[in-house]
């Protein structure tokens, strides 16, 4: 019977399309973006909206409730305002729970015997400046004893209030995690919080434990060995371990990252399908055939990734050295939903224990700085013109002349006079610019930026850096 029912959970994500809310698609939105998108549902029947308070400068956070059943859920997200996934991911969990098809008589069930309360975005003001921390740039999660942001006092008056048997935390963690001794991202990690500091296990946390093995077991068949276990130190002024100390079964859902998913929309239907099982598990008490054993199994993360992974070359012509280079790329918001990326070179030495969402491991090549001209008019530059610099080696344009403030939106990098030797320079903990070069000194990539670029086919959406 419990199988048959994870069946429809699991069919129901292959009809996917039919439950996204196409209005979202990427990372960065704005609260009322957001607030236009969740309003489509204020008339449905199913559905009990509340604008339940507001952030410290005063835009609405809203609950919404769908059913009447005696197990009550509470799930919020985005109480990191850069950490937006779970909140579309609930837009499409709205949208299954009103649509109409074949899926009707889960709904029901669903809706009999679950009382879920959803409160997405929980920080509107970081929301809005694609931030961690609140509008007083207090970490939320952390400040679940003091309760000085209002918005963090809203949740725990929630909790007290609505008292759920079950919470969900949900969050998005870092690119560079990946499952332990692996190359493979972890795209869901989760964790029953520890309630002390022994890390002791009570009936309260088996039970998220259990739950979490359900649903790993679910998601398994999606991304097969990309589930792993969050660190479970004791955090004491964290949200999710103070309310699993109440006595709430409460898990954490951090989701990560996977390759070619930049706006994480592979990661949101993950979500979907994540929350969907939990709530089937729940619903029929299907969690309880999981033990502890099968929630120790799912394997710990780790934090080796790196964007770009390169191997085993020699750094210009100082040294005969053959060394990795691993190199991050952090994205810096600019109005939503854009950004612009900064690359970075992050280590250098022996990376044998890491990983990349790219890596390079042609033999012999050497890593060599990046040309310079001077521009003058900058405006002559063309996209043609671009790739034709590049593919010579070119990845800085000399200029007093220049139009931009943080960074190029087009991949080349400006440069001043008087800082050109600095960014040329291929340095640890330095700005990820340089080419790779074989025996011949043939240009065989290009790092730009942190992005790694091949000759034949450049990729013009990425952007360069200012550098004055
Ligand atoms: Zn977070």
């Amino acid at each position: 019977m419990a199988t048959q029912r994870i069946e429809i959970v699991i069919k129901a994500t292959t009809q996917y399309k039919n439950y996204h809310v196409g209005q979202i698609i990427t990372n960065r939105f704005t609260h009322q973006s957001f607030i236009n998108a969740l309003d489509k549902f204020e008339g449905e029947k199913q559905f009990t909206f509340k604008e339940i308070g507001f952030s410290e400068e005063g835009r609405v956070i809203k609950s919404v409730t769908f059913g009447k059943g005696k197990t009550k859920l509470l799930l919020w997200s985005q109480m990191h305002g850069n950490e937006s996934v779970a909140t579309r991911a609930i837009l499409d969990i709205l949208k299954f729970l009103t649509a109409n098809d074949e899926f009707d008589s889960f709904r029901k069930e669903l809706a009999q015997k679950l009382t879920i309360q959803f409160i997405p975005m929980l920080n509107p003001d970081g929301t809005n400046r694609f931030q961690r921390r609140t509008a007083t740039e207090i970490d939320m999660n952390r400040d679940a004893i003091a309760l000085q942001t209002p918005e963090g006092k809203l949740l725990m008056d929630i909790v007290d209030e609505f008292k759920p048997d079950f919470a969900f935390n949900l969050h998005d963690q870092r690119r560079f995690y990946n499952v332990k001794d692996t190359e493979v991202p972890s795209s869901m990690s989760f964790l029953a919080p520890a309630y002390n500091m022994g890390r002791e296990v009570n009936s309260t946390r088996k039970k998220a434990m259990q739950l979490i093995a359900g649903m790993n077991n679910v998601l398994q068949s999606y991304i097969p060995e990309g589930v792993g276990l969050y660190d479970d130190t004791y955090g004491f002024r964290a949200f999710g371990d103070n309310i699993q100390a109440k006595g709430v079964c409460t898990i954490l859902v951090e989701s990560g990252w996977m390759a070619n998913d930049m706006e994480k929309e592979t990661i949101r239907k993950l979500n979907f399908l994540a929350l969907l099982s939990a709530f089937q598990l729940i619903v029929d008490n299907s969690f309880t055939k999981y033990s502890i054993k099968d929630y120790a199994f799912i394997p710990a993360i780790d934090t080796k990734l790196f964007d770009v992974l390169i191997k085993n070359v020699s750094i210009g012509d100082k040294s005969e050295a053959k060394v990795d280079l691993g190199i991050n790329r952090t994205e810096h918001a600019l109005e939503a939903p854009s950004y612009y990326s900064v690359g970075m070179l992050e280590d250098i030495g022996n990376l044998s224990a890491h990983y990349g969402f790219e890596t390079i491991k042609t033999k012999g090549l050497k890593a060599v700085s990046g040309k310079s001209i001077l521009v003058n008019k900058l405006e002559e530059l063309s996209m043609v013109s671009v790739k034709r610099l590049l593919r010579q080696g070119i990845l800085f344009l000399i200029t007093q002349d220049v139009p931009f403030e943080s960074h190029v939106p087009f991949p080349i990098n400006l440069v001043h006079p008087r800082k050109i030797q600095e960014a040329q320079a291929i340095k640890f903990d330095g700005k990820a610019n340089f080419l790779l070069v074989d025996r011949s000194n043939v240009i065989k990539y290009i790092i730009l930026n942190g992005f790694l670029l091949h000759p034949s086919k450049i990729d013009t959406t990425v952007n360069g850096l200012v550098v004055v």
